[in-house]
C-alpha cells in the first residue's frame, strides 16, 4: 500500500504541514459516483429541463458521469429555497451563532471521515495528482471550514460614543442569499472558502460548481444534509456559466455574488449585479504574477521556489508566478537549472503515486495552452524545454520553460493557466519594479532575496494582493487573499473575508440622560 508521508516527502513543507493524520490513505481510482443531481432544499432533484451534461476524466477524456444541468427555473427554485431558509423566524435565523459554528465543524468532521473518497473524486474529475488532493486540497478545505466555524459567534459589532443623549451600537447581520460561482482548478477548496464565511455569518447559499468539476460539490451536498444544516441553507445547482451562472447573477432574490474565475466572466458578473439589484460582489480573478529573483539568493532555493510557484496544480492557478524575473548575473544558470527541474517532473495519471503533474482539465485548456506555446516560439522566445502535448489521449502537456522572454510577448502578458514558465532578465531594482507592475493584473507577487532592504522595497512597491518572500503559493485560512486592479474586488479568507458576508446595521437609541 502506498504510504502518503513517504511519497509526498518531495512536497514543500507548507504542503506537508497540511496532513491531518499519518494513517496510510490509498486512493480509490474508480470511486462510485453517488450524486449527480441538483441539491435544493436538502433534496437531490432532477433538472426541470431533463437535460444533463458530461463530466470527463481529463486523463483519458472518458465520461465519468452525466450530471443534471440546471437552468433559470432550477436556479429560481434554489433561490426560493434559500430565501425561505433566510426568512425571519426560520430555524437558521433563530439558531444561536455558536450552533452555526458547531454545524460547520460537523461538516468538516464528515469531510475528514471521507477524506480518501473526496480526494479520489476530486482527482478523478479534475486530474490533479491524488497525493496533492489528499495532502492539500481536502485538508485545506477542512481547515477553512474549521477556521470560520470559530468566527461564527465572534464577529460582533461595537458600542459607539455618539454625540447627544443617545446610545449607539452596530450589529453585524448576514447579507442574505449568496450566489457563489466557483472554478474548476481547486473545486473543493473554492467551495470551502465560500461556504465558511457565508455560513458562519448566517447567510444562505446557492452555489454553482464549474461544469468541468461538479462532483465533489455534489458529494458535499450529501454531507451538508448529514451534518444537519436546515433545508434551503445550502443549495447546489450545476450547469453552464452563461445559463446557470448568469441566472444566479441576474436573480433579484440574490443579495450577493462571490465569484472566482476569469477576468472576462468577472466583468460580466459585475455588470449583471449592477444592472439588476446592485448585488454585493466579491471577485477573485486572473493574474500574471511577477516572481522577482535577485542575485544575492541561494540559486537552488530560488529555482525550486519559482518552479513550484509556476508548475503547482499543472500551472492552473490564478496566482501562478508566471513572470519569473531573474537578475542578469545569475540568469543563464537559473534558466539551465529551471529547465533541468522541469524535465524531472513526472507527468502521468493522477492516481499514480509517482506523478507530479496530471493532465490539464479539458480539451479547451489543452488547445489554448498549446496555442500560447506556439505564439511564444513565433514571437522569438527561446523554448528551452518541453513545448508539446504528451501522448494523444487525455490532456497532458510537457513541463515547458521559455527563456529570453520579452515583456510585450503574448506569453508574458496573457494568463496561460498551464505548465509553461516564462523567464525574463532584469538589470536593477527600479527597472524590475516598473516591469513587474506593468500589467492589468495584481493578484500576487514574490521576491527572492536575502537583503532585507531589497525585500522591503519590493513588498512596498509591487501592486499585488499577496506578496510571498522567499516562498510561493503558501496559503492559510487565516490570511486574506484577493487582487489589486483587474485581479478582483474584495478579499476572501481571514478576518477580512467576513466583511463581504456581513451588513453593518447602526442602531441609535434615545436615552433620558448621558453619564460619561
Ligand atoms: P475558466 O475560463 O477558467 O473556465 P470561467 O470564468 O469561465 O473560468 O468560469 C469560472 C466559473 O464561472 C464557472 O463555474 C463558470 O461556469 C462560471 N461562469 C462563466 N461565465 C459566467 C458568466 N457570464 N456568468 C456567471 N457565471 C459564469
Amino acid at each position: 500500500m502506498y504510504h502518503l508521508m513517504k511519497k509526498t516527502s518531495n512536497l514543500p513543507a507548507a504542503l506537508q504541514r497540511c496532513f491531518l493524520s499519518n494513517a496510510p490513505k490509498a486512493a480509490i481510482p474508480n470511486p462510485d459516483i453517488k450524486y449527480t443531481e441538483l441539491f435544493i432544499n436538502n433534496e437531490f432533484v432532477k433538472a426541470t429541463s431533463g437535460k444533463t451534461f458530461k463530466t470527463l476524466n481529463p486523463a483519458n477524456g472518458e465520461i465519468i458521469a452525466q450530471v443534471q444541468k440546471g437552468n433559470s427555473v432550477d436556479v429560481n427554485n434554489a433561490v426560493e429555497a434559500a430565501q425561505e431558509a433566510f426568512k425571519l423566524g426560520s430555524p437558521w435565523r433563530t439558531m444561536d451563532a455558536s450552533k452555526r459554528g458547531v454545524l460547520l465543524n460537523k461538516l468538516a468532521d464528515l469531510m475528514e471521515r471521507d477524506i480518501v473518497y473526496l480526494a479520489s473524486l476530486e482527482s478523478l474529475d479534475n486530474g490533479k495528482p491524488y497525493k496533492v488532493s489528499l495532502s492539500h486540497d481536502v485538508p485545506g478545505s477542512i481547515n477553512a471550514l474549521r477556521y470560520y466555524a470559530g468566527w461564527a459567534d465572534k464577529n460582533h459589532g461595537k458600542v459607539t460614543p455618539i454625540d447627544g443623549n443617545y446610545f449607539a451600537y452596530t450589529r453585524h447581520e448576514p447579507v442574505g442569499v449568496c450566489g457563489q460561482i466557483i472554478p474548476w482548478n481547486v473545486p473543493l477548496l473554492m467551495l470551502s472558502w465560500k461556504f465558511g464565511p457565508a455560513l458562519a455569518m448566517g447567510n444562505t447559499i446557492v452555489l454553482k460548481p464549474a461544469e468541468q468539476t461538479p462532483l465533489t460539490a455534489l458529494y458535499i451536498a450529501n454531507l451538508v444534509k448529514e451534518a444537519g444544516f436546515p433545508p434551503g441553507v445550502i443549495n447546489i445547482v450545476p450547469g453552464d456559466g452563461l445559463i446557470t451562472g448568469k441566472a444566479i447573477v441576474d436573480h433579484l432574490g440574490v443579495d450577493k455574488i462571490a465569484f472566482t474565475g476569469s477576468t472576462e466572466a468577472g466583468k460580466l458578473i459585475a455588470e449583471g449585479a449592477a444592472k439588476t439589484n446592485l448585488k454585493r460582489i466579491t471577485l477573485e480573478l486572473g493574474g500574471k504574477s511577477p516572481n522577482i529573483i535577485f542575485n544575492d539568493i541561494d540559486i537552488d532555493q530560488a529555482v525550486q521556489g519559482a518552479h513550484y510557484g509556476l508548475f503547482y496544480n499543472m500551472g492552473q492557478c490564478c496566482c501562478a508566478g508566471s513572470r519569473t524575473f531573474v537578475q542578469e548575473s545569475i540568469y543563464d544558470e537559473f534558466v539551465e537549472k529551471s529547465a533541468k527541474l522541469a524535465e524531472k517532473r513526472i507527468v502521468g495519471n493522477q492516481f499514480d503515486p509517482n506523478t507530479d503533474q496530471g493532465p490539464q482539465v479539458d480539451q479547451e485548456q489543452l488547445t489554448k495552452i498549446l496555442s500560447l506555446i506556439e505564439s511564444g516560439k513565433q514571437q522569438g522566445a527561446q523554448l528551452v524545454t518541453g513545448g508539446s502535448r504528451v501522448g494523444d489521449k487525455g490532456y497532458f502537456v510537457q513541463p515547458t520553460v521559455f527563456a529570453n522572454v520579452k515583456d510585450d510577448m503574448k506569453i508574458a502578458k496573457e494568463e496561460i493557466f498551464g505548465p509553461v514558465q516564462q523567464i525574463l532578465k532584469f538589470k536593477d531594482f527600479d527597472e524590475v519594479i516598473s516591469r513587474a507592475n506593468n500589467t492589468d493584473y495584481g493578484l500576487a507577487a514574490a521576491v527572492f532575496s536575502k537583503n532585507i532592504d531589497t525585500v522591503n522595497k519590493v513588498v512596498q512597491s509591487v501592486r499585488a494582493g499577496t506578496v510571498w518572500v522567499n516562498c510561493y503559493n503558501v496559503f492559510g485560512a487565516q490570511v486574506p487573499f484577493g487582487g489589486f486592479k483587474m485581479s478582483g474586488l474584495g478579499r476572501e479568507m481571514g478576518e477580512y473575508g467576513l466583511q463581504p458576508y456581513t451588513e453593518v446595521k447602526t442602531v441609535i437609541v434615545t436615552t433620558p440622560q448621558k453619564n460619561n
